[in-house]
Parts: structure tokens; sequence; C-alpha cells
């Protein structure tokens, strides 16, 4: 077999050698507990405040207003479940809002809310390409709804939401939001100030960074409910020792991201619209998601009457890592809640393909792609 041909990173990036070699000196010689008085400790806790500082600095905001954790998923719980539980105990509502096309991380933390804590919860539809309505946002909010979640790219399908006029119009209406950029920040700016979020979450795997480490940007003063209790790491908000080598890699990759992105983008857009000019001629075929406003590495497609998980199966034996959407969902037969809430019925929706290219992602990979999809999807229907 020829060389395998990775077209998930959507699903994880493999770690820059930049960030491994940030990271190597913290697991060996500068191992101290961030905690400690001694000189040991100060070192650890510099790299620490240091990568809090370049992630401030990138996010355009206070450096205390970061919290590590240990991932996106992390993030989104704790954003979402942290500051539910204190508003609500400050007395200022019961109702939070969310849309249809969240992570799971989103998902099933806000019905969680709802279901074992007794929060209202509001989940609202999106357009056939996967974007959420202001209108829909401005007429689910009530006088005692206190957080919006609204995801800034959808993972699945590459959309790119309209977080900056859902935060201005909520925060009209004195609502906090929460954002979901783990997928967004490996192409989009996540700066906090020009999106207007109070909460947002990322995740250093989708950005060429180790997995198992993310961060939480929490707006100063929002009330918080410290979720994972214990020493006082991170101002008393989480606890636990910090992952230092991770942190210090998060920090690196999220660095080299922006300082890649003037190069990065263009190309990814010139190998998207290559696969996405070759993969619609295959008869039955449609691109999910927004046609323009989506990621640049991201393209996404339903072939009518093909099983998706099938597809995958038969493109990994011609060795091409693909995926139908969210990884947590590989060998699930149901269709995707995110191709079913674009509209479409079960015979498109359980066919979903989705390709993203990234930074080793060559041309000829992308060619090659193209003639294995399209020569299989026609051996499926033949
Ligand atoms: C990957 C992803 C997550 C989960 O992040 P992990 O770091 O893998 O836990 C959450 N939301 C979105 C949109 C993602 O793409």
């Amino acid at each position: 077999m020829t060389n395998p041909i990775y077209l998930d990173y959507a699903a994880t990036t493999p770690l820059a050698p930049e960030v491994l070699e940030a990271m190597m000196p913290y697991f060996s010689n500068e191992f101290g507990n961030p905690s400690s008085i001694h000189r040991w400790g100060r070192k650890a806790e510099q790299a620490v405040e240091e990568s809090r500082r370049t992630l401030a600095e990138i996010m355009h905001c206070e450096p205390n207003e970061i919290i590590f954790t240990s991932g996106g998923t992390e993030s989104d719980n704790y954003g979402l479940r942290g500051v539910a539980l204190a508003l609500r105990e400050a007395k200022r509502g019961n109702h939070i809002i969310t849309t249809a096309i969240e992570h799971d991380a989103v998902i099933h933390t806000a019905t969680q809310l709802r279901d074992h804590y007794g929060f209202d919860l509001t989940i609202l539809p999106v357009d056939e390409q996967g974007c959420c309505r202001l209108a829909d946002v401005e007429a689910a909010i009530r006088p005692d709804t206190l957080l919006i979640s609204v995801m800034y790219a959808n993972n699945e399908i590459g959309t790119i939401q309209p977080v900056r006029e859902i935060s201005n119009l909520a925060h009209t209406k004195n609502v906090l939001v929460h954002t979901d950029a783990v997928q967004a920040a490996s192409q989009l700016e996540v700066d906090v100030t020009k999106l207007g979020v109070d909460i947002m979450a990322i995740g250093a795997h989708k950005f060429y960074g180790p997995k198992g480490v993310g961060a939480l940007y929490i707006r100063k003063e929002t009330p918080l409910m410290t979720m994972v209790t214990g020493g006082g790491q991170e101002r008393g908000r989480r606890a636990g020792t910090s992952n230092v080598p991770y942190i210090v890699g998060l920090a690196a990759a999220l660095r080299l991201t922006v300082d890649r992105r003037p190069n990065d983008i263009p190309r990814f857009n010139k190998l998207s619209s290559r696969l996405r000019q070759e993969i619609l001629k295959i008869p039955d075929s449609k691109l999910t998601g927004h046609p323009t406003n989506r990621l640049p590495n991201h393209s996404s497609f339903v072939f009518k009457n093909i099983d998706g998980n099938e597809l995958l199966m038969r493109l990994d034996l011609e060795g091409i890592a693909a995926s139908s959407g969210s990884a947590c969902k590989t060998g699930d037969p149901e269709p995707s809640n995110v191709i079913l809430a674009l509209g479409y019925d079960r015979a498109w929706a359980l066919g979903s393909l989705r390709l993203t290219v990234g930074r080793q992602t060559t041309e000829d990979e992308v060619e090659k792609a193209c003639e294995v999809v399209t020569r299989v999807v026609a051996q499926m229907r033949g």
C-alpha cells in the first residue's frame, strides 16, 4: 500500500516538533511543583505563569482570567456547570440556552444541568447551513436566562457562528455568553474582546499541541463555582497540581498557530476548495455546513444512500483517514444529531463524510483522496 493519508485534522493534530521541544525540559530537569517555595517550584511556576501570559496576550484578556484544564471537554464542563451553578446561587435565574449542533461536551453538560440540577434549557435549531439565527436567540431569552452557549465553529460541518452578534444581543439582556472555541482555535482569531464572550473554551490537541490540556477564559468577576476542589491552585478556581509540561505545550502550540496562520490559512483554503470541487462531482453528493463561512481546512459532505461508517472503513482500507463527523461518534450507526439538525433525512444523513486538511497535507494527497473517495462511493453504489 502507498503511504496512508491523514485527512482528519478536526479529530486531532500531530504534536508540532517545536511544541514537543518546548515541553521536554519540564519532564526532566524542571520537574518542580509550581506550588513549592524553593527554586524547583519557582521555575515551574514561572513556566506556568509565562504560559498564562502567552495565552492572555493572544486571547486579549488578563492572565488571571485564564484557568488551565485537562482539555476542551473539561473547559466546556467548567464554563457551563461552574458558572450556571454560581449564577443560580447568586439568584440570577435558572434558564440556559444552547444550540442543537453543539459538541457533546456542551450538550451533555447542558442536559445534565436540566435533568439533574433542575435548570430550564432551550436548545435552539439552526438553519440548513448550520447557522444559529439571531432572531431565535432573541426570542428564547427570558428574564431568568443566565447563560447562552454557542460554539465558535462547528467540528462536524465547519460552520462559523455569529458569536459577536449573539454576545452583543445577550449582553443587552444581562445574559452571559460561553463559546466552545475548541475547533475554531486552530484557524480563527480567539480574541475575546472581538468575540465579546464571557467564557471561552480551547483545547491544545486541535492546534498541534498535546492531548489532555486546555484552557478556559472566564471574564473577571464572573461567578464561578469551583468544580475541582482541593488545594488553592488556579486562584482557588481549579485544584490540583498543574500539568506543567502540558501547559507549556498548550501555550507554545497556540503561539505557533497564530504565527503560522498567514501561511497555513491560504494553503488550507486551496487544498479544501480542491477537495470540494472534485468530491461534489460525485452524483447525489452535497456539501454540509456553510459554503463559505466555514473553517478553511474543513470540508464535509453527505452522500445519498451510502452508509457513512462503511465508507470510512473502506477508505481506511485504501489508506485514507477520514471521519463522519465527531471522532467520538465513530462506530455509532445512528445519523449524527448535527447533520439531522440541518434538516437532512436518514437517506442522506447516514452518509456523512468529513475531510479536514492540516499542516502536513500535500496537494498530491488531496488529488489521491479525491480519486479514492469517488471510486469507493461508486463501488458502494454499484
Ligand atoms: C474536540 C472538541 C471538543 C473536546 O475537546 P477535547 O480536548 O478533545 O476534550 C469540544 N468541542 C469541540 C468543538 C471540539 O472540536
